[in-house]
């Protein structure tokens, strides 16, 4: 029987994500949303820490679901030339500094996430725009958390976007190892590679009992 995870995000790159990670693990676990997703309050991602909040989110979503475990993601970009940021605020990154052109009020957040972060990066040379990308995953169970795993996957941010697949940062996100972005690999490379897929692969060696951390994919 695979283990259930209810996986507690509205975000449908996360989603993504996870949904790959199914093959991978051959029959040992599989995903499920949250049902009711969208009608619950979440919780306030005050956190100053992806642990904290990717703590917080578990828990409180967990409650919802009694008897479920109860998966939350809590992840991020950091830039070293910015001193760490976006970090715990990478999704609300343009809008929190009041960022809003009005070439790109019929874009996405994603959209204006990505060109406030080149402006701010301008000028920059490429070996000063180091960067990685964080995820804390939590998992919990009728309020309580039983899990906590950390990834992270380090890399440039680019001058221009390259490719189309992932989300958020992906297309500015470049891997030097494979000399393509973040949204040039496949979800599966994504998977292998990603701070998400390094959290998980942790995560689910804590949750499977006897599993053998070698034979993790
Ligand atoms: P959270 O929902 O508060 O965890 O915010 C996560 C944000 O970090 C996303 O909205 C993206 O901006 C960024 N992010 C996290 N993981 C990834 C990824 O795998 N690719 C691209 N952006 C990511």
């Amino acid at each position: 029987m695979p283990l259930t995870l209810h996986v507690a995000t509205t975000n449908p790159g996360k989603l993504r994500d996870f949904a790959v990670a199914v093959g991978p693990h051959g029959g040992e676990v599989e995903f499920v949303r949250l049902p009711g997703m969208e009608q619950i309050e979440p919780p306030p991602e005050n956190g100053a820490t992806f642990e904290e909040n990717a703590r917080s989110k578990a828990m409180e979503y967990s409650r919802h679901a009694p008897g479920c475990i109860v998966l939350a993601d809590d992840s991020g970009l950091e830039v070293d030339a910015l001193q760490g940021a976006p970090g715990v605020r990478s999704a609300r990154y343009a809008a929190d500094a009041g960022f809003d052109p009005e070439s790109l009020r019929a874009s996405t957040d994603d959209a204006r996430n990505n060109v406030f972060l080149l402006e701010n990066l301008r000028g920059l040379s490429q070996a000063d725009r180091t960067a990685r990308y964080r995820c804390v995953l939590a998992a919990a169970r009728d309020g309580e958390c039983i899990a906590v795993a950390h990834g992270a996957v380090e890399g440039m941010i680019l001058d221009a976007p390259r490719g189309c697949g992932g989300f958020g940062y992906d297309p500015l996100f470049y891997l030097p190892e494979f000399d393509r972005t973040m949204a040039e690999i496949s979800l599966e490379q994504k998977y292998t590679i990603s701070h998400r897929g390094h959290a998980l692969r942790r995560l689910l060696t804590q949750l499977i009992p006897n599993r053998q951390e070698a034979s993790n994919p």
